[in-house]
């Protein structure tokens, strides 16, 4: 291939060459994406399961990085797997860690750009979350992502690396020799696709990235311990319970279609009743894998008794826990939390209609980690604010 020939696109079916080696990162293919990347290099057809089945194992379960390492491969294959691939993940530009433990890293990825990774450490579990996009095309007026361009989507390799640079940080890979490291509880033990980015506008990396962190032979989360968070992208909701299988979360925040136009501007593409609809019709959808409602409490906008009693009424009949997120404040954002008295008579309101209704605790505001808080600090491109209040509809 000529050294300047364009970068292959279709990142889903057919790999990337790294454009400084010409080598093809191995991370974030699927198991089938792997085995024809083997072949195209040269390994034998009626090997190539096999030898995706070991490889598998040392980059997802061990979480090697060196094809060195790999001892029941033959020196030779070893050496032929280092000459045509990479096990590259994205680079860690800065970590810090909040008063409450929370983590949030910085993550450099291709071109340089820049997205944020939150793990939150709990007594019981942990939990990562996860961007699917460099900034958002969407531009709800009260998040903090929202007010950056959409720059690109993520790779599959760029989403699972995300899991997996976590999983460094806590130590949480077994060594080899040592039993499998899946006795304990895991640090690192569920996964939400919350942090920049909609997740159902680069629905295919999400889904090959979230395969690979279900697959048994390597990160083995199960599938109900992924939540997918959704602004409301209708057309793609169901596909989440067909082709991944995860929980699904939907950021509701509204229940006047005029309201919810300002806060999430997807909704005068599918408004409420549209995407009540697709909620009633998601796959998964029961009294043990209910769909959260994500609901942020914004300070005299949607967080009136009225607003709680037609909630309930929305939602009726659609298995559905509520999760009540106070507003966690970004430089410039034209909102304020509600009172903690409101949201807890909020919260009153739709426990006693029969529906759990925890108020989530904010975590890493110290460190800017909290929901909706995400952004990369060192984009250039960015939405000015009169184009954000133009979008949210707050200007006359
Ligand atoms: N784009 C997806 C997932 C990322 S946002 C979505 O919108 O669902 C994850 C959650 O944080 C969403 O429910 C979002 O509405 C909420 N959020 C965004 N900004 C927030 C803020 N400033 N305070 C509290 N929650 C916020
Ligand atoms: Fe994008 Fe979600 Fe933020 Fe809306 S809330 S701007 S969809 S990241």
């Amino acid at each position: 291939m000529p050294a300047n020939a364009p970068l292959v696109q279709d990142l889903h079916t057919i790999p990337r060459k790294l454009p400084d080696t010409g080598r093809i990162n191995l991370i974030g293919l699927t198991r089938d994406g792997m085995r024809a990347a083997l072949i195209a290099a040269g390994t034998p057809e009626r090997q190539a399961k096999m030898r995706v089945g070991q490889i598998w194992q040392w980059i997802y379960h061990w979480g090697v990085r060196d094809f060195a390492v790999m001892t029941n491969l033959a020196k030779d294959y070893r050496a032929f797997l280092a000459q045509h691939f990479n096990i590259d993940l994205p680079e860690v530009v800065t970590r810090q860690v909040s008063s409450d433990g929370t983590r949030k890293y910085l993550v450099r990825i291709a071109g340089g750009h820049e997205v944020e990774v939150v793990y939150i450490p709990e007594e019981d579990r942990g939990t990562l979350c996860i961007s699917s996009q460099v900034g958002c095309t969407l531009t709800c007026s009260f998040c903090h992502t929202g007010t950056q361009k959409l720059v690109r989507n993520l790779t599959a390799g760029e989403i699972i690396g995300q899991v997996m640079l976590a999983r460094d940080d806590l130590g949480e890979w077994p060594e080899p020799g040592q039993g499998t490291g899946e006795n304990g509880p895991r640090l690192l033990s569920n996964i939400v696709l919350m942090g920049m980015g909609e997740p159902l506008y680069n629905f295919d990396n999400v889904r090959d990235a979230m395969k690979i962190a279900m697959d048994g032979e390597g990160i083995a989360l199960s599938r109900r311990r992924i939540t997918l968070s959704t602004s409301g992208v209708v057309p793609e909701i169901a596909r989440a319970a067909t082709e991944i299988g995860c929980l699904l979360a939907v950021s509701f925040h509204a229940t006047t279609d005029d309201v919810r136009d300002t806060l999430v501007p997807i909704n005068k593409r599918w408004n409420i009743a549209t995407l009540l609809d697709a909620l009633r019709e998601y796959p998964n959808a029961s009294n043990s894998e209910r769909i959260t409602f994500e609901y942020v409490m914004l300070k005299g906008v949607n967080d009136t008794d009225a607003d709680a009693r037609r909630l309930v009424q929305l939602i009726a009949g659609i298995p559905a826990k509520i999760n009540l997120i106070p507003f966690n404040e970004w430089p410039g954002a034209p909102y304020q939390r509600s009172d903690r008295a409101r949201i807890e008579r909020f919260a009153d309101i739709i426990y006693h209609a029969g529906y759990a209704s925890p108020i989530r605790t904010p975590r890493g505001e110290d460190i800017m980690a909290a929901c909706g808080q995400l952004k990369s600090a060192t984009e250039r491109e960015r939405k000015s604010r009169a184009q954000i209040a133009a979008e949210a509809g707050l200007t006359d």
